[in-house]
């Protein structure tokens, strides 16, 4: 930051990407880390735990969701 830069107090929000694309989720083993694909269908993943503790007897996951955001200044958010 330059002596000279001006800062001034804005309200940004943060929210989903109206242009996302649909959200990506996945399933990670806890116990030996292995992971379902990535897919935009939940069952895919469940399906994919169930049949891994049927294999492994692992019980343990951590599910993954990933989702597109955009900030914008509150103002912007206001006048849509
Ligand atoms: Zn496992």
């Amino acid at each position: 930051m330059k002596p000279n830069t001006v800062m001034r107090h804005a309200l940004w929000t943060i929210g989903p990407d109206p242009d996302r694309d649909p959200p990506t989720m996945h399933t990670v083993c806890r116990e030996c880390g292995e992971k379902s694909p990535v897919g935009t269908d939940r069952e895919v993943s469940d399906l994919w735990a169930l049949e891994h503790s049927g294999r492994t007897g692992h019980r343990r996951y951590h599910e993954c969701v990933s989702v597109d955001l955009i900030t914008r200044p509150a103002r912007e958010e206001a006048a849509r």
